[in-house]
């Protein structure tokens, strides 16, 4: 790594569309909800941004390239074991991650009583402590395609740091 930084930052964005059913997939934990998000794996739109956050920070590209969607493997996919296979390559490229910030725009559910178990699953998933993952939820104010209970997306920033000399 010489020469580089021995700081990175990544950030990640996804949309999912919603559609009648449940539960909601965020951050890894189901939702009790009337609605449900669409997409080819399991749909979980934080974990997605989570994924990207981290791939893109290393520079290994994003989600979409690592889990093709026209590979039926990926079809009804857990994100939670793309997250774990992505932030795997990203740890043997010699990074290790100091914080995650992420923000969940949904109108309904209300998010706030599932805050903290999204972040103790994201924490379990990626090895860390709770303390290093901030979680918050925003609504769209009745206005977008958010605001319409259309779709949820959500955005993460992340930092890495170098595990070399
Ligand atoms: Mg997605």
């Amino acid at each position: 790594m010489t020469g580089w930084p021995r700081l990175r930052v990544g950030m990640g964005h996804d949309t999912h569309r919603l559609e009648p059913g449940g539960p909601l997939r965020i951050g890894g934990v189901a939702i009790d909800h009337d609605q449900q998000m669409v997409g080819h794996s399991d749909a979980d739109v934080l974990l997605h941004a989570v994924t990207d956050a981290l791939l893109g920070a290393a520079a290994l590209g994003d989600i979409g390239e690592l889990f093709p969607n026209t590979d039926p493997a990926n079809r009804g996919r857990d994100s939670a074991e793309m997250l774990t296979l992505a932030w795997q390559k990203v740890r043997q490229s010699g990074w290790q991650i100091a914080n995650l910030d992420c923000i969940v725009f949904a109108e309904r559910p209300k998010l706030s009583p599932y805050k903290k178990t999204i972040q103790a699953r994201i924490a379990e998933l990626l090895g860390l402590e709770p303390g290093q993952i901030g979680v918050k939820a925003k609504t769209g104010e009745g206005l977008d395609a958010v605001g319409r209970q259309e779709a949820i997306q959500a955005q993460v920033v992340v930092l890495l740091h170098s595990t070399r000399d």
